[in-house]
């Protein structure tokens, strides 16, 4: 039994050397990537719970990687964001998220689609960012308030004004900021007053207890309490992970506004919004 225990500590050393020679080699890879146009991005339509018409959609970045195939990004951003690469892959991301939201809304009547983009926290800290996501726009055409932008509640523990700064400036200007991943950083409610923020983005870990039929009665309590809270400081509620139709309804039910998920469509390419769109997405 020892051998045996030896051996696994030595598998288990080899697989942890192997992911560390992947990521030293993914980090060092990342810069030629992001030149030879390596990174794409598929979009995860956002459906208004209530009409269950597409609302706009959220921009997920992926990398095509010659040798690995598809990495997701859960993968690269964390080291992306560690070596900085972050600042200008989430520029190219914004660009491209932005000129993408334009051509939807010059390709399709009714209702302008608006685009989520996700910003991490060395985004957040970069002096250039009320700079360049106002020249993104500019030179797209698109308005302030077709661009939400999503930072993690985590990312504003604790946060001070010169960080919430930037944020301000941007949503003075028109852009919404979501709150992203609301309920996992244990953050002060009364806090989320001080935040320039004008959606709540709801952690998949509360919506899972909604997949049940009957559903996970704390569960529903929570969002009940999240929906009056955010609802009573005009903010909008969104949630994430919905993967099945009484859970939609639930959530419905529960006064939540907006509906991301599997059970609507899973991130996929940009021209798929249209068809999507067109036929309103029954929830
Ligand atoms: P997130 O912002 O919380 O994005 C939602 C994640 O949930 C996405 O994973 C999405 O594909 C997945 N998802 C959507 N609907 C469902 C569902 O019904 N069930 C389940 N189980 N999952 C669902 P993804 O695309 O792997 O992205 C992971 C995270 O990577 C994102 O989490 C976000 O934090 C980060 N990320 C993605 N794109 C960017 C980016 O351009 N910049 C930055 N800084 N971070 C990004
Ligand atoms: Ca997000
Ligand atoms: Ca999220
Ligand atoms: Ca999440």
């Amino acid at each position: 039994a020892k051998a045996a225990g030896g051996n696994r500590f030595e598998f288990a050393d080899a697989e942890a050397d192997a992911r560390a020679i992947t990521r030293h080699g993914l980090t060092n890879a990342l810069p030629a990537a992001l030149e030879r146009g390596e990174f794409f991005i598929e979009y995860q339509p956002l459906v208004h719970l209530h009409d269950g018409s597409v609302r706009g959609a959220e921009a997920l970045v992926r990398w095509s990687h010659p040798q690995y195939g598809v990495l997701g990004p859960d993968r690269f951003i964390p080291l992306a964001e560690r070596t900085g690469l972050i600042v200008p892959l989430g520029r190219w991301v914004l660009e491209e998220s932005v000129r993408q939201a334009r051509n939807w809304q010059r390709e399709h009547g009714g209702a302008p689609l608006r685009v989520n983009v996700n910003l991490s926290p060395t985004q957040l800290t970069h002096p250039g960012l009320v700079a360049d996501t106002l020249r993104v726009l500019e030179s797209s055409g698109l308005a302030p308030g077709a661009l939400c932008l999503e930072v993690t509640e985590s990312a504003l523990i604790g946060a001070d004004d010169e960080l919430l700064e930037p944020l301000r400036r941007l949503a003075a200007l028109g852009v919404d900021i979501a709150l992203d991943d609301f309920g996992t950083g244990y953050s002060n409610l009364a806090n989320l007053r001080r935040l320039p923020v004008s959606v709540l983005k709801l952690d998949r870990s509360f919506t899972q207890g909604m997949q049940q039929e009957p559903a996970d009665p704390v569960d529903v309590k929570i969002v009940e309490g999240i929906v009056a809270l955010a609802h009573s400081l005009e903010l909008a509620v969104t949630v994430e992970g919905v993967e099945t139709g009484a859970q939609a309804a639930q959530l419905r039910a529960l006064g939540c506004d907006t509906a991301q998920g599997w059970y609507y469509a899973r991130p996929g390419s940009p021209d798929r919004i249209h068809t999507l769109s067109l036929c309103d997405a029954v929830p």
